[in-house]
């Protein structure tokens, strides 16, 4: 097995877990990874198939692509685009260029999780911001259960918490390559355990986690209002504790402020170092851009760096939105073939940066939802009252009132002059459903996504 094959395994596990059956055979199966471009983080998928080809690439992408990037996002922790092509050709478009390397990315395979190597403490920037808990993160990485036990590292999204989990998990097995070092986020133990729970797979699950020698659990929040995962997260921790193993715990927020979590486990969290990380000032910020360029193997020339400036200025509040502009400026520098200067930057970002909100409009709202459901637009608006037609106006209707200011009545006027109550009604419905249907919450999130586009 290729590490391309167990990526994509992975991305294939939680796709599972969201789509139906029949979806999974019919469009997810005959897909493979052809090729992952770390520098401009691109995957390569292609279709094996001999029936459909044609049929499958478009249903991928015109449905599920935001889909699989964010799968891709869980397991190869960072903003992928994907693009999709027949096999065919992939072999004419190497035939035109120069063969396309097929090296594998560098990853460092434990059991099942997957360090990306680029999180590594060598990459990591360290300043004001961060200083604290990235010397927590080291010492502990080089004396595990001896410096700090339990960690927890808290902060806002994209400022770092995973790339610092990562360093400790590749540093570690960089050292002892033979110790048990696990990593998940909540969610994959949340979703690990109700798999157990129904397989009846419980002690499998328990001895996995209770024979760590390092465990490392992402984004802690997740198991906020989770009872019977945080019992089992308890005992886990118990166990862990008692026998003296590392714990590392990352978090959005600080203990005393995750408010669902059970006394006992909030206590346990700040026994030890609580280790936070702010945003970071705009010389961090300029160092992080400049380690990225040098990772990437670009030469930062003086409207590189003037670009690089101007990014700094603009995005501080996250460092994962930060870089996506640098890489979409380079790449798309790269692509059209221009140079990369300020100019060409704020053509690029003309998108990303302040004019965020006012793209969602009703009007793409529809469109949207209208497409996903393989409907017209003017379906939506229309007084037909068929499942088909009212189930996705129904999500329309409830799109519109989460993502944009209007009113009951105003949605209404979207949908042919409806009533205000059956707008609320809608949007009610959908709620409800959402909390009972995970493929629909799925879905609905993915809507959301590709309409902020
Ligand atoms: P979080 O888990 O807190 O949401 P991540 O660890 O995923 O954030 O970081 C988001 C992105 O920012 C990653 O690509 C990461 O490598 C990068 N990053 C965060 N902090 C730093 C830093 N101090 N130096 C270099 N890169 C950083
Ligand atoms: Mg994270």
């Amino acid at each position: 097995m290729t590490s391309y094959d167990k990526i994509w395994d992975s991305v294939l596990e939680i796709i599972k877990e969201n789509t139906t059956p029949i979806s999974f055979e019919t469009w997810f199966k005959p897909l493979k990874i052809r090729r992952i471009d770390n520098n401009l983080n691109i995957v390569y998928i292609e279709v094996n198939s001999d029936k459909g080809k044609e049929f499958i690439i478009s249903t991928i992408k015109n449905r599920y692509l935001t889909y699989l990037q964010n799968a891709f996002k869980k397991v190869l922790n960072g903003e992928y685009r994907v693009v999709l092509k027949d096999s065919e050709e992939y072999k004419k478009d190497e035939l035109k260029n120069e063969p396309v390397k097929v090296t594998p990315p560098k990853k460092i395979l434990n059991k099942e999780k997957i360090f990306n190597p680029k999180f590594n403490f060598d990459n990591f920037v360290v300043g004001g911001s961060n200083k604290y808990a990235h010397a927590a993160a080291l010492a502990v990485a080089e004396s595990p259960s001896e410096a700090y036990n339990p960690l927890f590292i808290y902060g806002g999204s994209g400022l770092g918490k995973t790339h610092l989990m990562h360093a400790i998990g590749i540093y570690l097995l960089e050292k002892n390559p033979d110790m048990n070092v696990l990593y998940v986020s909540s969610e994959m133990f949340t979703n690990e355990l109700i798999r157990a729970l129904g397989e009846q797979k419980m002690n499998e699950f328990k001895s996995k986690y209770r024979k760590a020698d390092v465990l490392l659990i992402d984004d802690i929040q997740f198991i906020e209002g989770k009872e019977s995962t945080q019992e089992e997260f308890f005992y886990t921790f118990n166990t862990l504790y008692d026998s003296n193993r590392q714990i590392i715990i990352s978090s959005d927020r600080a203990p005393n402020k995750l408010v669902n979590l059970d006394d006992r486990l909030k206590s346990r969290f700040q026994w030890n170092l609580i280790a936070d990380i702010q945003p970071p000032d705009y010389e961090t910020r300029v160092a992080i851009l400049m380690k990225k360029a040098e990772n990437m193997n670009i030469d930062v020339d003086d409207d590189l760096y003037d670009v690089i400036c101007m990014i700094a200025e603009k995005i501080k509040d996250n460092i994962r939105e930060l870089e996506g502009a640098f890489t979409r400026i380079v790449s798309f520098s790269h692509l059209l073939n221009e140079k990369a200067d300020k100019n060409f930057a704020k053509r690029v970002l003309k998108d990303v940066i302040n004019n965020n909100d006012n793209l969602v409009t009703p009007e793409k709202i529809k469109k949207t939802v209208a497409k996903y459901y393989n409907i017209k637009i003017s379906d939506l608006e229309s007084s037909r009252k068929t499942n088909n037609i009212a189930f996705p106006r129904q999500v329309a209707m409830y799109l519109i009132r989460e993502l944009t200011d209007s009113s009951l009545p105003q949605i209404g006027r979207y949908f042919g002059n409806r009533h205000h109550t059956t707008v609320k009604y809608a949007c009610e419905k959908i709620e409800d459903d959402i909390k009972n249907d995970d493929t629909l919450k799925n879905v609905i999130e993915n809507l959301k996504e590709e309409i902020k586009e």
